[in-house]
Parts: C-alpha cells; sequence; structure tokens
C-alpha cells in the first residue's frame, strides 16, 4: 500500500523506504483527522508532518518552541527543495513582508511559527485568517507538544494558549508530535490541545543504534572520558554533568588535554551559549560539555556519543538525554559513569530540597526525588540487559538479550555472596541490641575496620564484628548493600538520614535459611581507559581504521567546506548515514549517488557532482 508514496519520499527526502510508524502517521495527517504520534527522539517525526504538508492544498502551520530549532528545520527543508519558512522576530522588516507576499500567492507549503507569534490576536485575525479562506490551512502541527505540560520538563506557558486555535479554526486539523515517554504528559497534550478524538500512534521506544553500558567511576574516570573521546575521534559527543561548576572544570580539563570542548549551562550569557551551540552544530568543536540545558534546541542527528560524567536524577531524563545520540540511526554509544561520591552527592541534594521560608524539609518531594534516585540506582547496577530495564520503566516490554549492551556483552557472572551477607546483616543487628542505627556508611567502616574518630569515640571498634570485612573493597560492600536492597533482604529508612535496618528476610539471611547471590561487581579500571573505550566503540558497532573510513572522514571533510560555503551545519548537507551510505556503495556517477538514502531530486543536482568526483578521486589513490 505504500506505492503511491514512496516516490514522493524518494523525490523530496531521498529516502527509500519509511522508518517503522512514519507511513502510519502519514496516512492519518492525509486523512484530516487530528492526532498525537508519541515516538522516541530521532524517530523521524518531522517527515510525519511534512510529507503531507507538501501532499495536501494549502499551507501547514508548524509551532516550534525554539527559534534556532525552526531556522534549522526551515534550512533543512529549503535544502531539499521544499519551499518553507518562519516568521519570527529575528527577521526585518523587508524579509518578514516578502515571506508574507509568498504565503498570500500560495507559494509556501510549510510556515514555522513561534507560539507566541501564532496566538497574538492581530496576526490571526489579519492574516491567518484570510490566509485560510484564500490559500487554506491544511494543517496546524504542534512539535514537541509535551512543552504544553507542567508535568514536563520542557514546559512553556505559552504553548497552553494553543487550545484556542480549536475555537478560531474549529475545522482545521491539530497533529501533535513529542518524544516523552511519560503516559500524564501524553494525557495532558491531547486535553490541553483539545484534539478532537485523535488517532494515536505510539512508536517502539527502543533505539536499536544505541549502545548503553555503565562504568565504574574509580579515580581514572577523567582518563577514561579521554581514551573515550581519542577513540571516537572525530565524532561529536555530549558530556552530561550535573552543575555548571563541574561543566566548566571538566570543559577546561578537556581544552588542556587537547580536546576541542566547549561548556554550555544557564549560568553562561544567552550570547555564550548560542555561540558555542552553533560552534558545536557546525562541527567547529567535537565535544560539548553541558548541563541539562542543552538539549531539546539541538536537531544534530549525528552525535555520535553521551557520555553521562555524574549520575543523572531520574530514569526519564536519562533516557532522553542519552537518546540525543544517535539520532541518524547511524551506531552511536550512551555510557553512563556510576561512583559512590555520587550516591552521596545526589543523597545530599535531597535533603537540600527544604521550604524556602520555613526550612522544613519539602517531605512529597524528598520522597518522589528518593524514588526517582532509587530507580537510576537500580539501573546502574543491573546485570540485566540495559535495553530491557529502561524500557520496562516506560511500560514497554522487551525480552532482553539485546546484544547491543554492556550486560549482553560482557555478562557479569552470580557470585555468592552469602558470607559477606551474613555479615553485614549481623552488623547491623548488633548495632540494633545496642539500640543504635546508622547510615551504610558507618556500617561499612565498622566491617572494614576503619579507625576513624567517630568509629572509635562511639566504641563501635569493639563490636565482634568490626573488622570482619576488611578483605572487600568499600566499592564491593556499597554494591552489596544495593543488591540487598534491592532483593528485598534488607531495608533503609529516612528519618533524617538513612538508617540501615533488618527485616524478616534478613532473619532467614541470618540463620542461613537463604543464600544471597549477586552480580560480580564491576571493578572500578586502574589503568588508562582506553582497553575499555575501544572495546565499547567497537560494542558501538565503529570500526576502527578501515579504508571506508579513510573516505568517510575524506566525505565529511567535503560536507564541511560545503557547509561553511553555504552557511549551514554540515548535516544540513548530508547527515552521517547518507555519508556512510556513500562510503560503503562508493557511487562514482550521477544515477549510483542518487540510490544514497538521503539524496533526493535537488540534493542530487547540487551536490552529485562533487561527491562522485571525490569517490573517484579516492578510488585511483
Ligand atoms: P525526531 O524529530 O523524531 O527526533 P527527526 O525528524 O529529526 O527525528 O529525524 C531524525 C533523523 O532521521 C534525521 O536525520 C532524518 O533525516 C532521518 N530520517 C527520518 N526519516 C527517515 C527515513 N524514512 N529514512 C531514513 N532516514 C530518516
Ligand atoms: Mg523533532
Amino acid at each position: 500500500m505504500t506505492d503511491d508514496l514512496l516516490p514522493a519520499l524518494k523525490r523530496h527526502f531521498g529516502f527509500d523506504s519509511f522508518r517503522p510508524g512514519q507511513e502510519a502517521v502519514v496516512r492519518d495527517a492525509l486523512s484530516g483527522r487530528d492526532l498525537l504520534a508519541i515516538m522516541p527522539t530521532g524517530g523521524g517525526k518531522s517527515l510525519c508532518f511534512q510529507l503531507p504538508a507538501l501532499l495536501k492544498e494549502g499551507v501547514m502551520v508548524v509551532v516550534s518552541p525554539l527559534i534556532a530549532l525552526m531556522q534549522d528545520q526551515v534550512r533543512l527543508l529549503e535544502d531539499n527543495g521544499i519551499a518553507a519558512t518562519f516568521l519570527n522576530s529575528t527577521l526585518g522588516g523587508i524579509e518578514a513582508a516578502q515571506r508574507i507576499q509568498a504565503l498570500r500567492r500560495g507559494e509556501i507549503k510549510l510556515l514555522y511559527l513561534a507560539p507566541e507569534r501564532l496566538l497574538s490576536p492581530g496576526f490571526v485575525d489579519s492574516f491567518l485568517q484570510p490566509l485560510q479562506e484564500t490559500v487554506g490551512i491544511s494543517a496546524f502541527t504542534i512539535d514537541e507538544a509535551h512543552c504544553v505540560s507542567e508535568w514536563g520538563h520542557d514546559f512553556r506557558p505559552e504553548y497552553r494558549q494553543l487550545s484556542r486555535l480549536r475555537e478560531w479554526f474549529p475545522d482545521v486539523p491539530v497533529l501533535a508530535f513529542t518524544a516523552t515517554a511519560t503516559q500524564r504528559v501524553r494525557e495532558d497534550i491531547a486535553r490541553q490541545l483539545a484534539l478532537n478524538d485523535p488517532a494515536l500512534h505510539l512508536a517502539s521506544f527502543n533505539r536499536p543504534n544505541l549502545y548503553y553500558a555503565v562504568k565504574p567511576r574509580g579515580g581514572r574516570a577523567f582518563d577514561e572520558l579521554l581514551g573515550h573521546i581519542r577513540y571516537h575521534n572525530k565524532g561529536s559527543g555530549i558530556v552530561y554533568c550535573l552543575s555548571r561548576k563541574r561543566v566548566d572544570e571538566i570543559a577546561a580539563d578537556l581544552q588542556a588535554a587537547g580536546v576541542s570542548a566547549l561548556p554550555y549551562h544557564a549560568g553562561l550569557s544567552g550570547d555564550t551559549r548560542r555561540e558555542n551551540q552553533d560552534r558545536y552544530i557546525r562541527d567547529d568543536v567535537q565535544v560539548m560539555v553541558a548541563t541539562v540545558a542543552f538539549g531539546m534546541g539541538i536537531n544534530k542527528p549525528d552525535v555520535r556519543w553521551v557520555v553521562h560524567y555524574d549520575l543523572p536524577k531520574t530514569m526519564e531524563g536519562y533516557y532522553q538525554e542519552a537518546g540525543r545520540a544517535g539520532r541518524d540511526g547511524e551506531p552511536a554509544s550512551c555510557v553512563l559513569y556510576f561512583g559512590m561520591g555520587d550516591i552521596r552527592t545526589a543523597e545530599f541534594l535531597i535533603a537540600q530540597k527544604v521550604h524556602p521560608q520555613t526550612g522544613d524539609p519539602l517531605e512529597d518531594e524528598q520522597r518522589i526525588a528518593r524514588q526517582q534516585l532509587r530507580q537510576v540506582l537500580d539501573y546502574a547496577d543491573s546485570s540485566e540487559c540495559r535495553r530491557a530495564v529502561q524500557l520496562r520503566y516506560f511500560g514497554e516490554p522487551h525480552p532482553g538479550g539485546c546484544g547491543n549492551c554492556d550486560n549482553c556483552l560482557n555478562p557479569r557472572p552470580l557470585q555468592d555472596w552469602t558470607l559477606e551477607a551474613k555479615q553485614m546483616l549481623s552488623a547491623v543487628a548488633r548495632l540494633a541490641q545496642r539500640r543504635q542505627r546508622y547510615g551504610a556508611s558507618t556500617v561499612i567502616d565498622i566491617l572494614r575496620g576503619a579507625k576513624t574518630e567517630k568509629l572509635i569515640s562511639s566504641g563501635l571498634d569493639t563490636l565482634t564484628v568490626y573488622g570482619i570485612g576488611a578483605g572487600r573493597s568499600q566499592e564491593d560492600w556499597r554494591a552489596l548493600v544495593r543488591s540487598l536492597m534491592q532483593q528485598g533482604l534488607m531495608e533503609e529508612t529516612h528519618d533524617g538520614y538513612p538508617v540501615l535496618l533488618l527485616n524478616a528476610a534478613s532473619w532467614e539471611v541470618l540463620r542461613g535459611e537463604r543464600a544471597v547471590r549477586m552480580a560480580a561487581p564491576a571493578a572500578a579500571p586502574k589503568a588508562s581507559g582506553k582497553g575499555r573505550a575501544a572495546r565499547a566503540a567497537v560494542a558501538a558497532g565503529v570500526e576502527p581504521d578501515s579504508e571506508e573510513d579513510a573516505l568517510f572522514d575524506a566525505l565529511r571533510a567535503l560536507r564541511k567546506k560545503i557547509a561553511t560555503e553555504h552557511g549551514v551545519p554540515p548535516y544540513v548537507v548530508f547527515n552521517d548515514a547518507s555519508l556512510r551510505a556513500m562510503a560503503r556503495q562508493k557511487p562514482t556517477d550521477q544515477d549510483a549517488f542518487a540510490a544514497i538514502p538521503g539524496v533526493g531530486a535537488k540534493k542530487l543536482d547540487e551536490y552529485g557532482w562533487d561527491f562522485t568526483a571525490l569517490i573517484r578521486e579516492h578510488a585511483k589513490a
């Protein structure tokens, strides 16, 4: 049934086939009904409204939250020879007037607008209404529709007003698109936008091209990060950190180590942020070190890796941030570094959530934040398939064994930790006998026989369990604590600060009725991280230094040169997926070049000659 749409897909966008879910959305959009499409980042949402816009009468109005995002999309469309434009405050009067004329003449198929502009009454009465009566408006598309929800992480009050579109234009369909993974936000979108019996499209949130790994953060984490970056050679990446201070430090350290890196966080001036983002998007800089403030605004499809250098606050946050990698569908890697200090930092930050006036703890917020932290820790600690854990969190079943995560590629064997578990639980029991309650770090200090002032002055060094676990590292004991809690064999409560408690299951272990097994704790690396980084990269499908890679690099240089000449980001010329296909298939004439994914009529004409010339050249060398 795709026959009628495929030629248009190839001609306008250069693609031979739809990605999963795209065709059904396109068909519903063409039928003129409202719809809500939920697809992960990189799922290819843009095409789902852009293709219908081209095939329908009139102009489609697209609402997008950020000016930068809007400009990029319009440039991408123009580069495919599609009549698209935007109106916003950056345009001069003459330029804006010309665009409005073109719209009135019906020459434009897609009009991008920020919500403030769309909703300003003068604009609706004197421009959009007349446009609807003459040229016709084929649909309103609301991109990044989760911005309408207060429950989402990018709430924009202006988006709230979009429900008025329904009153003003009752007959024009509304198409909403988002990558949000939470049920509550999805329901909120349909309600807030007053969607009329919308067709619901929910794509899988699985991103098979992403490799996931968690690495223990030992003292050499920075070296490992460097190894990772060097391994990925020229591939763009993002390092996410928790605080602005940390972003500045890591960015400076990377620069000092000769890495092309820039910082991005909300503490930088608007100009600096824009400039840094621009340089990143244009491939003038390889690495962006950033807080979570960096993200939604980037459409860059060829981010090859994302590293979380600090523990993310929520699983949803982790999934979305890591998901900025590999939008083009090519292999990309997502690595989370995880150390004991992270847990203490996270707990400290949670304890800071207090009422600004009274200083009383905000108990609900703290409880939710702790629960979210627990989920992130469970993910980080898990010896199960990473993909299965993530997808389960979003309510999507996955059989596991994805073959593209650290746990699937290097399974950690289960070990018997019954002896250590008994030691730990009996330490907690002994303390309880003395009517004392402590958190994990003190109990671990006791087991390891630490000679701290606190232990000695409290007489804890006289316990029979003092020092019986000196043979195990602090990290090992921490892993055991978390594993015992995950398995329900011990509890932790929070009255002021976290304390360990026994439950009925703990006693089963203590009485020897139950064995305790856990996955071997991953050892923090001691040597430079080169080997590991290399393994991760190979796992992510990035083959080092082949002839194909040499051609790929040359193609990339040509792309950069053309992009600079045209004043556009390199991915507007071609994305990595297209360059990879060129490096593999080595098309040397226009016919062969036309078969490359991403090469439509306009790009064939405009770039075919340069790229095939380079490939011929390369074949000779
Ligand atoms: P989203 O908005 O869902 O995050 P985009 O619309 O930005 O995703 O698309 C992500 C990438 O996927 C872009 O580089 C785009 O060119 C590419 N893409 C989209 N649809 C297809 C397709 N049918 N075949 C190949 N690549 C596609
Ligand atoms: Mg998008």
